[in-house]
């Protein structure tokens, strides 16, 4: 199936283009960017322009930062193409529900991809928590912000969700593998004085059984990078490190890797058989979960942030 990708940045040239070019479903048909391009590829600067040109390409995959996203994604509904979502899958959840109903009423595929939930061991977390009552759990998400993120300045812009750009990745991981479904309960956001988004957050959920639920994102660490959720439960302990991608249950390596290897092939994978169906997979738990921080959360500026 002909696809055309949008935004040719850092995530589409490290991640998406590979899955799209090693996949046995895709064929790399058109971009369109203002500057980047891929080599022997249909290069286009303007969306219109690509939708007109090529009527043939039934699939567009939308690699922007969240801002200016929904304007490519409505344009490219409205031209009867499915679309599919980098995380978050909008700057604002009101976008989101009108992607859906659009892509609803087009007959459209849209799918809202969360990566990190494709990662090795996430699906085995989720099998062995599906019966194990919970009693704690803590996500600790902290990283380099200039190692990960050099030069993007649209992440301290507003709408560029700051240190939750990664720590959405944590609960796209907490919501899948949760039996039950858990919401924020209070929230701290450090925000440094001379841009609009956290460097930091710490969230308190609240979950039916009264289970402590916390996460810890922090974009100031230095040396080493922790992305681990930890899940205290009545059947012993499970952690979930480097994004998912190791699980131990009670310090002894745990569960087996599905045989399609890495994220990007996962999410390029489900949204072939999604636009088998025209089906829609738009799960916002994740994007409702940010929203509610900034919401309930309560500021406190910190030092000023220099690239
Ligand atoms: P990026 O490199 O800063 O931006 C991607 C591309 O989008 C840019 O190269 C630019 O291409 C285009 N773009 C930027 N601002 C635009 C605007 N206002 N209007 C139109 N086009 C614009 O960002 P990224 O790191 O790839 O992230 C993009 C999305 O992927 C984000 O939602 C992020 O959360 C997600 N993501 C990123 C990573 C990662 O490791 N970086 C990992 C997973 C997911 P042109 O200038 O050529 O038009």
């Amino acid at each position: 199936m002909k696809i055309a990708v949008v935004g040719i940045g850092k995530i589409a040239v490290d991640q998406q283009i590979p899955a799209i070019t090693n996949s046995p479903d895709w064929e790399l048909a058109a971009t369109v960017s203002r500057q980047g391009q891929v080599a022997g590829v249909p290069a286009f600067t303007d969306m219109a322009e690509m939708l007109r040109a090529c009527p043939d390409v039934p699939v567009v995959s939308l690699c922007l930062p969240p801002v200016p996203r929904f304007a490519y994604a409505m344009q490219a509904i409205k031209a009867g193409r499915h679309v599919m979502l980098e995380k978050p899958p909008g700057a604002t959840l009101a976008e989101c529900h009108a992607l859906e109903q659009a892509a609803r009423s087009a007959g459209v595929s849209i799918y809202a991809t969360w990566h990190s939930r494709h990662a090795d061991m996430v699906a085995a977390a989720k099998a062995w928590l599906a019966d194990k009552r919970l009693k704690r759990l803590q996500v600790t998400w902290k990283e380099d912000v200039r190692r990960w993120h050099p030069g993007q300045a649209w992440i301290w812009q507003p709408g560029g969700m700051g240190v939750f750009d990664p720590g959405i990745n944590a609960l796209s991981i907490v919501t899948e593998i949760l039996p039950q479904d858990i919401h924020v309960q209070a929230a701290r956001l450090e925000v440094p004085c001379n841009v609009q988004t956290p460097i930091a957050a710490q969230i308190q959920f609240a979950h039916p059984d009264g289970a402590e639920v916390q996460a810890d994102f922090d974009w100031r660490q230095e040396g080493e990078q922790i992305w681990q959720i930890e899940a205290d439960t009545d059947g012993g302990v499970l952690r979930l490190f480097d994004g998912g991608a190791r699980m131990e249950i009670d310090g002894q390596a745990a569960g087996v890797a599905s045989s399609l290897a890495g994220e990007y092939p996962r999410l390029y994978d489900r949204m072939a058989r999604l636009v088998e169906t025209c089906g829609v997979d738009m799960d916002l738990r994740p994007m409702t979960l940010v929203a509610d921080a900034f919401t309930l959360g309560e500021r406190s500026a910190t030092d000023d942030f220099h690239d």
